[in-house]
């Protein structure tokens, strides 16, 4: 997934949730990130900061928590974390992970893949405003 794609879909997830809550402002978007989703923090941190300006969730502090790959080992057992390699080389080709103890692979994910929202935090609109 490309940084600016995800930027995207995130920020349109953010502004409906805003608008559920009847929020008036975004102060803060909390972000899981999935190792295995290749994707640059800071640079979808960029992303949002450019798609969301002129939005309610303008200047809104972004908090990303970046999520290690989780893996399960048909062949030996093992699970736990996998490492990912920071090599460009996989935003433009799938990342296949091995197993970090006999180095099979084909495993069974168990996390690392999310991008979503946490969370947000959103201050209420004010209620009897005059202006509409
Ligand atoms: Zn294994």
């Amino acid at each position: 997934m490309h940084d600016v794609t995800a930027a995207q879909q995130i920020a349109r997830q953010v502004l409906v949730t805003a608008q559920e809550q009847g929020a008036g402002r975004v102060e803060r978007i909390s972000l899981a990130l999935g190792a295995m989703t290749m994707l640059d923090p800071e640079s979808l941190e960029f992303w949002l900061e450019q798609i969301l300006r002129g939005t309610i969730a303008e200047g809104a502090q972004v908090r990303i928590e970046v999520l290690p790959l989780r893996v399960r080992c048909n062949a030996c057992g093992f699970e736990g974390e996998a490492p990912v390699p920071d090599d460009p080389i996989y935003h433009l080709m799938p990342f296949v992970p091995a197993c970090p103890e006999c180095g099979a692979q084909g495993l069974e994910v168990l996390g690392g893949g999310e991008c979503i929202v946490e969370s947000i935090r959103v201050q209420r609109a004010e209620v009897g405003s005059a202006d509409g």
